[in-house]
């Protein structure tokens, strides 16, 4: 089993939901964060628990995944003991959107765009070569069951999402015959603020979203993440992908 502790993991969208979760796993085993999102107060509020709790080493990086110009500054940015990233997860995402696409506005679909496939994959390109020269990395993509289950309305998330799963599978090419890791997760309905995202504040569209269903929760995502990251050098986990019992 691969140890965490003392690596550097850089985790985006960790203000909520899965992000979060993944955080408080990651610093109980030791690992140093680098936790990004726009609510800077939330992020705070994170970093001070998981100081108090598991004495972790946490850095806080408050930043919008589609300000590209500050996003490409990232890794000069980060403070020293943190910018050799070890561990990337790129988790930041969302949809818009509860009509079809002929509804949906074009700024929603830029937003989705920009968030879950332009940055993640700037993020990758930004750490790859320095995990390539460590022959040490670990870069793990949030997907979604969105990319294999497209529904009417997803167009532009379901795509993203398939964007998401093209490119995991085919930057594992890539760094083959390295110690650099590939890994998508891809998760059915988990309960997290991201109904509330998607209709934008109409909580009753939000909650009838795991009506009549027992969604999986933000940790067992994180739980599936650690999976991942902590297997011995020579396993290389290629995709999770899980639903709720109940989900069809
Ligand atoms: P949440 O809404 O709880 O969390 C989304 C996170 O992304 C927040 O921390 C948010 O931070 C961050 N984020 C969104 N937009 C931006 C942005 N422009 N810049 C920086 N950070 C941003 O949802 P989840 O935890 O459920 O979502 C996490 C990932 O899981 C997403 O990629 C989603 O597509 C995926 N997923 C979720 C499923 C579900 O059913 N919940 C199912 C399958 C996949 P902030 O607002 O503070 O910036």
């Amino acid at each position: 089993m691969t140890s965490l502790a003392g690596q550097v993991a850089l985790i985006t969208g960790a203000s909520s939901g899965i992000g979060e979760a993944i955080a408080w796993k990651f610093a109980e085993a030791g690992t140093k964060l680098v936790l990004i999102a726009r609510r800077s107060e939330r992020l705070s509020s994170l970093k001070s628990q998981l100081t108090e709790k598991f004495n972790a080493q946490v850095e806080t990086v408050t930043l919008d995944m589609q300000d590209t110009p500050k996003l490409k500054q990232l890794p000069s940015a980060l403070p020293d003991g943190f910018q050799q990233v070890d561990i990337l997860v790129n988790n930041a995402g969302l949809a818009l959107g509860k009509s079809g696409l002929q509804g949906t506005s074009l700024e929603d679909i830029e937003t989705m765009v920009n968030t879950n496939v332009l940055a993640a994959s700037l993020l990758v390109r930004l750490f790859c070569n320095g995990m390539l020269e460590r022959n040490r990395g670990h870069i793990i993509n949030i997907s979604s069951i969105a990319a294999k289950q497209r529904y009417p309305g997803g167009g532009i998330y379901c795509g993203t999402k398939s964007y998401i799963d093209a490119f995991t599978e085919a930057i594992r090419h890539d760094f083959v015959n390295s110690q650099v890791k590939v890994t998508a997760v891809s998760p059915g309905a988990v309960q997290t603020e991201f109904s509330n995202v998607r209709y934008k504040g109409d909580d009753a569209a939000a909650n009838a979203t795991y009506e009549g269903m027992q969604p999986l929760l933000a940790a067992d995502i994180a739980d599936q993440v650690m999976y991942a990251a902590t297997r011995p050098a020579n396993v290389q986990i290629g995709e999770i992908v899980s639903f709720a019992t109940t989900q069809a």
